[in-house]
């Protein structure tokens, strides 16, 4: 296998400052890329901040001979925002790779959950990472080069109890990704997402500490270089932890064409429920008309009966 460089590449992570993103962007500085540190530097729930954590990783890479620099602010913060966006542009001219990565939680069962604890998680995460994607997608585009990972969660996959919040805003990552992926193709931007599972202080006291022990940050981010090299692929979800990686997509059955005008009627759904929901026959789509093109093919099929 070639080495995987990023001499001469800019990359942007944010939530760096600790936990998985400071591994991400101390794998990208020590395989050639500048990088800007993103960090508010909050506690767990998104409160308080300071810009120590990402000047702290910024020092990290200094000493590995790297080039990084700190910016504290919010993902959330339009003008923040900008800053990093400028600052890179401004020192290095260019932005190739971006980790949408900076995250909170507020957990709560949906009963006692407040508007606020959606809003904000939301914010953080879905818009936390538009806003960044949306100020470099013109670069990326210009460049005819981008590289973005948005970082996904299995709880936005698949469920988790006091996380509709964090679900909703991470499976929305995903229908962000399903679009770029196809808007990006023509310029060269690649957008993937990753599903990690690490311990981090996300993480604490949720598992026992000789499980914690097996998912070490560092065992995902080989995964995410995986995904943003030149070579990456695009529109992908990724789980990795532990260092054991897994590739998830969305999947529909072959289904059934059950009739229309009198003949589709709710029982004669029912009718078919089992061939409707048959597992054995589920498949990707790419893109959104080739779901279109199946229930034509179905319609298709049961004209000719
Ligand atoms: P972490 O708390 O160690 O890291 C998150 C970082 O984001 C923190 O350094 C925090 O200061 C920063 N941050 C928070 N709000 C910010 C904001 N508004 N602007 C800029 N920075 C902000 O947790 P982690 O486990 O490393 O999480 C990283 C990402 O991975 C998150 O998006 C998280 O949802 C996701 N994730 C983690 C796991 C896991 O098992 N650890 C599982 C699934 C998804």
């Amino acid at each position: 296998m070639a080495d995987i460089r990023f001499d001469g590449k800019v990359a942007i992570v944010t939530g760096a400052g600790g936990g998985l993103g400071r591994c991400h962007a101390l794998e990208l500085a020590r395989r050639g890329a500048k990088v800007v540190v993103n960090d508010l530097g909050a506690s767990m729930d998104g409160s308080g901040g300071s810009s120590a954590a990402a000047d702290e990783v910024v020092k990290e890479i200094e000493a590995l001979g790297g080039e990084a620099i700190a910016n504290g602010s919010s993902v959330t913060d339009d003008a923040g925002v900008k800053k990093m966006i400028d600052d890179a542009m401004n020192k290095w001219g260019r932005i190739d790779i971006l980790i949408a990565n900076a995250g909170i939680l507020r957990d709560k069962s949906f009963s006692k959950m407040t508007m606020e604890d959606i809003q904000l998680v939301v914010d953080v995460h879905l818009m936390g990472s538009f806003k960044p994607i949306k100020a470099a997608w013109d670069i990326m585009k210009e460049q005819n080069f981008g590289r973005i990972v948005v970082t996904t969660s299995s709880t936005g996959l698949y469920g988790n109890f006091g996380q509709a919040n964090y679900g909703a805003a991470k499976l929305g990552l995903v229908g962000m990704m399903n679009t770029l992926k196809i808007e990006g193709a023509k310029n060269n931007i690649k957008i993937n997402a990753v599903c990690p599972v690490a311990a981090t202080r996300m993480t604490e006291g949720l598992m026992p500490e000789e499980v914690l022990k097996q998912l070490k940050p560092e065992y995902v981010t080989p995964g995410v270089m995986n995904l943003v090299k030149d070579e990456a692929p695009t529109g992908m979800v990724l789980s990795a932890g532990a260092g054991a990686f897994s590739m998830a997509e969305i999947v529909e059955t072959n289904g059934a064409f059950v009739g229309q005008g009198d003949a589709l009627t709710a029982e004669a759904v029912a009718d078919k429920w089992d061939q409707i929901t048959d597992k054995s026959t589920q498949t990707h789509f790419n893109a959104g008309g080739e779901h279109g093109q199946n229930i034509f093919r179905l319609l298709a099929e049961g004209a000719k009966g």
